[in-house]
């Protein structure tokens, strides 16, 4: 599952790669499980259409689509620079795609060769072709105008408002972090991280984590997620950048995946504990 410095690398992929270059029409597969939104009003947000900019919202892809000759409005950013810049105001409609298990993005030359499960083709201007691409189907297209992410984005989130998220909530805060209506896009992975570089326990109560402690995840939270940003996103398995290239390097995780094996920072064994079905892994000994 692609977490959010995954989405926010292949974002900024597809941004440098395709802003600027207009959807001359689309194809979409017969599977229904892809689209989120009806096939009519995918293809009529998308066609003819330029991409203005790519950028992360949450877990999810937003591709920003103006009218093909606004050619002013032209979002064109560096390869190092953020793709998630703030949407434009003027009137137009958004491609949201959420990659699911084993969604991807590939911007490749039309004469390329089709891969098995693609689901989605939006053909170019400029000769390439956007492909979505999904063996497992949990990914998912929609339209929209105006998308938001429910919860705070978690690398733009300040301070107060982090601290008033976890106001009275009995839940763990592992669950809290979690939950997308709260902070958008923290997984697994980097809550568990987060957790331990903030030596809070995973099982602890939202509402009884001290000031400090909320401040420490605070920065916890944003030093992991920038960290793998940094590496290109940390995850699992088959990542592939939007070139289909393996792009992908792990972060060294701390705890994560470390069940059983010596806390790198006082040697006590990592345990591993189920937490509203989710694993979570922690040292008993410098986590409190
Ligand atoms: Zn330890």
């Amino acid at each position: 599952m692609p977490e959010l410095p995954e989405v926010e690398t292949i974002a900024r992929g597809l941004n440098s790669r395709v802003a600027g270059d207009v959807i001359e029409s689309v194809w979409l597969g017969s599977k229904p499980e892809p689209l989120k939104s009806p096939a009519k009003e995918i293809v009529a947000a998308l066609e003819s259409k330029r991409i203005a900019g790519v950028r992360r919202v949450g877990k999810h892809i937003v591709f920003d689509l103006g009218n093909r000759g606004k050619a002013t409005n032209l979002r064109k950013t560096s390869k190092t620079a953020r793709a998630r810049t703030p949407a434009p105001t003027f009137d137009q409609s958004q491609w949201i795609v959420h990659l699911g298990m084993t969604g991807r993005m590939l911007v490749c030359p039309a004469r390329e060769k089709i891969e098995k499960h693609t689901h989605a083709i939006a053909r170019l201007a400029s000769g390439r072709e956007l492909r979505f691409v999904d063996p497992r189907r949990f990914g998912r297209l929609s339209v929209s105008s105006g998308f938001e992410a429910p919860g705070s984005e978690p690398l733009d989130v300040e301070l107060a408002r982090f601290v008033s998220l976890f106001r009275g909530r009995k839940t763990p805060i592992k669950s809290a972090l979690l939950n997308q209506k709260l902070l958008s896009g923290v997984g697994n992975i980097y809550a568990d991280e987060s957790l331990f570089r903030a030596l809070v326990r995973p099982r602890r109560r939202a509402a009884s984590l001290t000031r400090d402690q909320l401040g420490r995840l605070y920065q916890a939270v944003q030093e992991v997620l920038k960290e793998a940003i940094a590496l290109g996103g940390s995850s699992i398995s088959d990542y592939v950048d939007s070139d289909g290239e393996e792009g992908f390097f792990q972060l060294q995780h701390r705890v994560y995946g470390r069940e059983g094996e010596p806390c790198l920072v006082c040697k006590a064994p990592v345990k591993r504990v189920v937490i509203a079905g989710r694993s979570a892994h922690y040292c008993p000994k410098c986590q409190k």
